[in-house]
């Protein structure tokens, strides 16, 4: 195993275990093969485990397997603090004792707000006491770092970044979503402030490995390298330096044993200018079906309506990729769920952004056609619903 520091100069397992896929037995987490795979993860040198409140069973599986074989002290835990839950303080110092005793630990390594699209969200956070609860909570010992999980939009994500001094943070990241949510400018500005980055759906929960297009497979055949999809995804991220641990939800001993191979392996800085250009030509292949050619470039916006133009391609390119279902959750969490709406209903036609697409995109046209697909009734029902909740004030 390699190994890269944290903000203090501790060191981090390039390779983390996602502890969220567990394989089931009936309704429960299959504990046994679930200890299976961690001690492998555990004896290849795998020393951080990410779980979270909202994992069903997730916490008290991994509590029960690290006491069971005394590994507590040799590991890293991170889990969630499930703040979209949240409007008192006194329900932040629940949640968090649960954890714990969940997890049969009297600390945590990496304490994160979970699931952050908005600023607003740290802002109602903030409104509730979390700094002066983090402060005790670290002067304690019962949490070492403090971090966030981030889905939503580049700025949104610079905000929270720039606001506190966070010691971590955990963002989705991977060839295909280079530009989308926090995107390569997040990942850079964390990384320029000294904090180390958490990589999450290194693969698209799996999509780059098992919705390859066929030409997608034979660009990376034709490489001359001997790498597996997988190993593709995660030998792009691993060379980049800013990439502190990639998660994987890792369902089987044959899967750690090769994403520990891999993250033994590769080092940042060791692709060449020809596994570039198979990474350009295999998402080029990915994207044959899009439905704009939208690069996701942002000379377009500010949007003066404050449409979140390359979001919603973003979200639409997705649903001819991968399916309905999968553009509507991305477009969700990074247009809906911004405590300023972004839809593209809100375009007065004034053509400010078309005059600065390098595509030289019909923005305007396209935008309709986006927001109808994106949008129909009960999905705009939906996200009312889950706007009122997620972004709801505290009293
Ligand atoms: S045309 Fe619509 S999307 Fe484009 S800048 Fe004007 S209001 Fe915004
Ligand atoms: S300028 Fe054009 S290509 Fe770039 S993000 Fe905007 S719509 Fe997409």
């Amino acid at each position: 195993m390699q190994y890269r520091k944290d903000k203090y100069g501790n060191e981090l397992s390039m390779l983390g275990f996602g502890c969220m896929r567990f394989q089931k037995k009936g309704s429960k987490i299959d504990i046994e093969e679930a200890e299976k795979e961690i001690l492998e993860a555990f004896n290849a040198g795998v020393n951080y485990y990410d779980t979270a409140y909202v994992y069903s069973g997730s916490e008290a599986a991994i509590g029960e397997i690290f006491e069971r074989n005394n590994m507590r002290d040799k590991i890293n835990i991170a889990t969630k603090l499930p703040q979209y839950l949240i409007s008192s303080r006194s329900a932040i110092d629940r949640y968090f004792n649960e954890e714990l005793s969940r997890l049969r630990t009297d600390h945590v390594d990496y304490y994160l707000m979970h699931h952050m699209t908005d600023i607003a969200m740290w802002e109602k956070l903030k409104a509730i006491g979390i700094i002066p609860w983090i402060a005790e909570k670290k002067a304690s010992g019962q949490i070492r770092n403090i971090g966030f999980s981030y889905h939503g939009n580049t700025e949104n994500f610079l905000k929270i970044l720039n606001d506190y001094n966070w010691d971590m943070c955990q963002i989705q990241y991977n060839y295909l979503d280079d530009v989308s949510q926090a995107g390569v400018d997040g990942l850079k500005a964390a990384a320029a402030k000294g904090i180390p980055v958490v990589i999450m759906e290194p693969l698209r929960g799996g999509k780059l490995v098992n919705m390859l297009p066929s030409d997608a497979k034979k660009y990376m055949k034709d490489s001359g390298r001997d790498w597996s999809p997988a190993e593709w995804g995660l030998r792009w991220l691993y060379d980049q330096p800013e990439v502190t641990v990639v998660l994987s939800g890792m369902n089987s001993v044959e899967m750690v044993k090769e994403n520990c191979r891999v993250a033994s392996e590769t080092e940042a800085g060791s692709f060449t200018e020809k596994d570039f250009e198979t990474i350009d030509l295999v998402k080029k292949a990915i994207r044959a079906n899009e439905k704009v050619g939208c690069t996701g470039c942002r000379y377009c916006m500010p949007c003066p309506k404050g449409v979140d133009i390359p979001g919603t391609f973003r979200g639409w390119n997705l649903m001819a990729i991968e399916g309905k279902t999968q553009g509507r959750f991305q477009y969700a969490q990074t247009v809906s769920l911004t405590k300023d709406p972004c839809f593209a209903s809100q375009c007065i036609e004034c053509g400010k952004c078309e005059q600065h697409c390098p595509q030289n995109l019909p923005i305007r046209q396209l935008l309709k056609e986006a927001d109808k697909a994106l949008r129909p009734l009960p999905y705009k029902l939906g996200i009312n619903i889950a706007r009122s909740f997620m972004l709801r004030k505290v009293k």
